[in-house]
């Protein structure tokens, strides 16, 4: 049986900022809300979030016989941010992170053979349907803010996150902590386009069909809808994320210098070579040229 406290140990030691440890029961449907927010159009046309909706419930579909899911946060918060016109949400300042992240899960994998020859375990980052922000929640890392995303104590919002599933037993599993959002509503206030609707039982849903971020970065239409009020973003939004006490209080996680700011800032001008040479290894590459050309628009 794998020691939690150690598992804990290596990932700070690689490089993640916070680890928790759930048992890899199924989520239940009250848990991850799915059916009901799929039921409801607010996934727009995110069709790939139909898919595989018992796996995101189930773990064990994902990795047979799972037993724990190592749950893993890396913040996110920069030293300084873009403003102005066509601002980038912060998350994609830096390299993409899917990659930077799997090799930072492949590093911990490898630690912990050293301590567990044989272990086993499924990198996760945001491209297998494993319902992230639900197993940081299942871990002890934080609780569903009103905003809709994982609130860390210390991180905020601002981080991301990934895991490792696997059929290796823990000698203990974390427990969920309590939600201190309390009286709050400043994320609900601060959406342009109240996409955040305050839910039953003090929480919240997001309707990605009014959202900034869903229109600017997953949507393919040739336009963008003219009653869209993107406070200057032309790549995500973070208005309902820089209102948060929690992200006020984050420590920077990444250092920004003005050469990063100033290359970011040039895509607007950018032509299209020029695009997708500067965007090849960040985030932004989930957009082509033609979206990022819709959007700065
Ligand atoms: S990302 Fe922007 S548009 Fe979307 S919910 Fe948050 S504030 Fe509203
Ligand atoms: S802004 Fe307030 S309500 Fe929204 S997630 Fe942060 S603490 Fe919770």
């Amino acid at each position: 049986m794998l020691p939690a406290a150690t598992v804990k140990q290596l990932a700070l030691d690689v490089g993640f900022h916070a680890c928790g440890i759930a048992a890899a029961t199924p989520l239940t449907a009250d848990e991850l809300g799915l059916h009901r927010w799929i039921a409801e159009g607010n996934h727009a046309d995110m069709r790939y979030m139909e898919r595989h909706v018992a796996m995101r419930h189930d773990p064990a579909l994902l990795v047979p016989g799972a037993q724990t899911v190592i749950s893993l946060l890396l913040g996110y918060k920069p030293s300084c941010y873009m403003c102005g016109d066509n601002r980038i949400a912060m998350y994609a300042y830096g390299d993409d992170y899917h990659t930077g992240i799997k090799q930072m899960l492949f590093r911990l994998i490898a630690a912990i053979r050293q301590v567990q020859p044989g272990f086993e375990a499924k990198p996760c980052v945001d491209t297998v349907p494993v319902a992230d922000k639900h197993w940081a929640v299942r871990a002890g890392l934080g609780w569903l803010g009103r905003n809709t995303l994982l609130i860390n104590p210390t991180y905020g919002s601002l981080c991301f996150l990934a895991e490792l599933v696997t059929v290796t037993l823990v000698d203990s599993y974390d427990l969920p902590v309590a939600n201190r959002c309390g009286d709050c509503h400043r994320c609900l206030d601060a959406c342009p386009n109240r996409a955040l609707q305050s839910g039953p039982n003090g929480g919240s849903r997001l309707d990605a069909r009014r959202c900034t971020s869903y229109h600017t970065v997953e949507s393919r239409a040739s336009r963008l809808p003219e009653s869209l009020q993107r406070r200057g973003y032309a790549f995500g939004c973070d208005c309902c994320q820089l209102v948060c006490p929690y992200n006020m209080q984050a420590p920077v996680s990444v250092q920004i210098g003005d050469a990063q700011l100033s290359e970011l800032q040039s895509l607007e001008h950018a032509d299209e070579a020029t695009f997708r040479r500067l965007t090849r290894h960040r985030a932004l590459n989930r957009i082509n040229y033609a979206q990022w050309q819709r959007n700065i628009r």
